[in-house]
């Protein structure tokens, strides 16, 4: 089992994104990638012809840790005639890429608990690197009206006696607001007070437009420069990401403390990528304005095109490559029946309709935006803003959503269809064939989850089933990098084909023929992931069908054939404020160093509406939920009792009725009831309670008896 705080971070969602959009450039589409944070121009020759020599001249050993003193002398220099600051070469580290000096200072500044102010939107890295130094972030956030500045108001809000740094990050990525001498002034007027350090990422520094003054914080005098660590390198301004090279330079004694760091980690940055970075800042420096030229034209140039669409708000940004437009105005609105609900909605959008890959904002603490880069050809920022402009332009505002008309729900009652076991590769094959027949490129839906460590893919023309799948199983860290172990399609809609459910266990591949029912889809989904988890066969671990549920990290779950009460039961456990939801069907575990471990698969409990009967505070929270084959009409009623009766809630007026067929079911968020605090996403297994037919129905304290007598794992 990895760590506690490896869990607790993210793969990049950045990189995330792009991998998804390489995929799909593999398969043929011609996508555009705007997700990505590097410029498209070459390394300039002669830093490339540097790290040529270097090899040539065999510099091809370790370095010192810190870095060559030559780099570190011209980084000095560059520091001192572009910024007006002043480094001993001691002062300066140089590392592999920015982000190692950042991980690296973080480690060295914070203790655990400790907190770092991370204004928001943010980039990506800055939070994930607090967490994996065990510290706290503490988003601040910003507003657009102040140019995504932290004011110094906030900042002086956000500090606490457990305050160790803020990360200022000028220009900013995602937002590319960058702070005038003035607005950096007023926040070192709060920092003098306080013992708080700085982090001033300034890797973006010389990427300004419009005549912007770049200001570093550590210029704003002596007394702040003793607080502020400088990060920067030449990965953006001399186009040399790949290189891996960065650098922090500020107070001897926290450079010392990376150094130490450094020396056991990466050692040095590469030998050659530091020669050819002391030829970036030692070296003719023409090639950046022209770089900061052409940037400055293609910002412009998107802009005005984004301007022109309605409903679309952007910043104005006075640095970087990025633009970070408000796209709230669209949530509420769908094309072909798929709605867009958030920043990952959007960027799925863009990505399927508009061929163009961006970044959802949610990843940068807010969703109120995405993120385009403009670090392409001017040719592709063409060929993307016209396909941006008309995917937005279809997007059209969502019917009112009739209270009868629940959104996705299938009003027709249907049943799930059993799943036949196919064991012949061709018929696989040939069933594979006519599904991809029938899912061209238009109304196609693609989407990864992660159920239990397997990635399962669906494939579909089914809108509704991708919108519960999507909602279902968010992304997971690194789902876009790998290839699915198993593909599930679900194709509705093919003339003269019965629904039919097929699974062929060699190839794990799954095929719902003319079934738009979401049962269908998850009975066989899961099923697929399971059989995947057991063949893996990497040590005990395998999924367990039952209700599961949490108490102080001591966790229980209640197994039993049907028709034994585990939902009557569950409900009794959660009625006890000591425990969590953690899962209503399926949960995923594992035994590892004397542990049993369950992680609940889902994002959201999906369940029979008749559950109502239960607890009645499900009605309500059924009514904010997708529902699938709740019952509109009395004639599709299944509920006999119910039948006879002439007054029933549809007879009453209620435009719905929950409990009157079987396969109603509804995709309800556990922190409903009562809040994210009542849900658990993992637990340490105590007891498992096994409710035979013989057990007969709980009785009043039954959930009390059966959680205190059983005997621990
Ligand atoms: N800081 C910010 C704000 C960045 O956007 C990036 C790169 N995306 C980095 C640091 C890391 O730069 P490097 O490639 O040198 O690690």
């Amino acid at each position: 089992m990895i760590s506690e705080k490896v869990q607790r971070i993210g793969a990049s969602p950045t990189l995330k994104i792009s991998a998804k959009a390489k995929a799909m450039r593999a398969e043929g589409v011609d996508v555009i990638d705007l997700s990505v944070g590097e410029p498209d121009f070459p390394t300039p020759e002669n830093v490339k012809d540097a790290g040529i020599k270097a090899i040539r001249d065999n510099f091809t050993k370790y370095t010192e840790s810190d870095g060559i003193l030559a780099l570190r002398k011209a980084i000095a220099k560059r520091l001192k005639e572009d910024f007006g600051v002043e480094y001993a070469p001691k002062q300066i580290i140089v590392s592999a890429g920015a982000k190692s000096s950042l991980f690296h200072l973080v480690q060295a500044l914070v203790d655990e608990g400790e907190e770092v102010i991370v204004p928001s939107p943010y980039w990506v890295t800055y939070p994930e690197c607090v967490a994996l130094a065990k510290g706290k972030a503490v988003i601040v956030p910003t507003r657009e009206e102040d140019g995504f500045l932290l004011t110094p108001e906030a900042l002086k809000a956000s500090i606490s006696p457990a305050t160790k740094a803020v990360i200022l990050n000028n220009p900013s990525n995602p937002t590319g607001g960058a702070y005038t001498k003035e607005k950096l002034l007023a926040l070192a007027e709060v920092i003098k007070g306080e013992d708080v350090y700085v982090i001033a990422d300034e890797i973006y520094a010389s990427l300004v437009y419009d005549s912007f003054k770049f200001t570093s914080f550590a210029a704003l005098g002596e007394d702040v420069k003793k607080k502020t660590v400088i990060i920067n390198g030449v990965s953006k301004s001399y186009s040399m990401t790949g290189w891996r090279i960065g650098f922090a330079a500020g107070p001897a004694e926290v450079i010392d403390g990376m150094s130490k760091i450094q020396s056991h980690t990466t050692s040095n940055a590469c030998s050659i990528a530091q020669k050819a970075a002391l030829e970036a800042y030692d070296g003719p420096q023409y090639e950046v304005p022209k770089m900061v030229a052409e940037f400055q034209r293609r910002r412009n140039y998107c802009l005005m095109r984004l301007a022109a669409v309605q409903g679309m708000s952007c910043f104005k940004p006075q640095g970087a490559f990025y633009l970070f437009p408000n796209v709230r105005s669209f949530y509420d609105k769908e094309a072909g029946g798929a709605k867009i609900r958030n920043s990952y909605g959007m960027a799925y959008y863009l990505l399927k309709e508009a061929r163009v890959a961006i970044v959802p904002g949610d990843a940068f603490g807010n969703d109120d935006y995405i993120r385009l880069s403009y670090a392409t050809s001017m040719a592709n920022l063409e060929k993307s803003m016209d396909r941006i402009v008309e995917a937005l332009g279809r997007l059209k505002t969502a019917k009112k959503v009739k209270r009868v008309a629940l959104a996705n729900a299938v009003t027709r009652v249907k049943k799930a269809v059993p799943v036949e076991i196919v064991a012949d590769a061709r018929m696989r094959d040939a069933l594979v064939a006519e599904m991809e027949g029938h899912l061209g490129y238009e109304g196609r839906y693609e989407w990864n989850a992660r159920i239990g460590g397997a990635v399962v893919q669906l494939r579909t023309n089914v809108a509704h089933l991708n919108d519960f799948w999507v909602e279902n199983f968010p992304p997971a860290p690194g789902e876009a990098d790998v290839r699915p172990h198993g593909v599930v399609y679900a194709v509705d809609g093919i003339a003269g084909r019965e629904p039919r459910g097929f699974y062929h266990e060699g190839t794990q591949t799954g095929v719902l023929v003319n079934t738009g029912l979401y049962a269908s889809l998850h009975g066989l989904a899961l099923g697929l992931a399971m059989d995947i988890s057991v063949r893996s066969g990497g040590g005990a671990s395998g999924a367990v069908r039952g209700m599961s549920a949490d108490a102080d990290g001591g966790g229980l779950i209640l197994v039993g054939p049907p028709g034994t009460r585990k939902t009557e039961l569950f409900f009794e456990l959660l009625a006890d404020r000591r425990f969590k939801l953690h899962s209503n069907e399926i949960a995923f575990v594992e035994i590892a160093g004397g542990r049993a471990s369950a992680d609940a698969v889902e994002r959201k409990l999906y369940m029979p509406t008749t559950a109502v009967e239960l607890d009645a505070r499900l009605a309500g929270l059924f009514d904010r939920s997708k529902c699938e084959n709740v019952v509109v009409h009395k004639e599709d009623c299944q509920d006999p009792e119910c039948q006879r009766a002439d007054d029933c809630r549809l007879d009453r007026g209620s435009p719905y009725c929950y409990k009157a067929a079987k396969e109603a079911h509804a995709l309800l968020d556990p922190a409903w009831l009562g809040g994210p605090a009542a849900a658990a996403k993992r637990t340490t297994l105590r007891t498992l309670v096994l409710r035979t037919a013989a057990a007969g129905p709980p009785s009043q304290s039954g959930s009390r008896r059966a959680w205190d007598s059983l005997p621990a794992l």
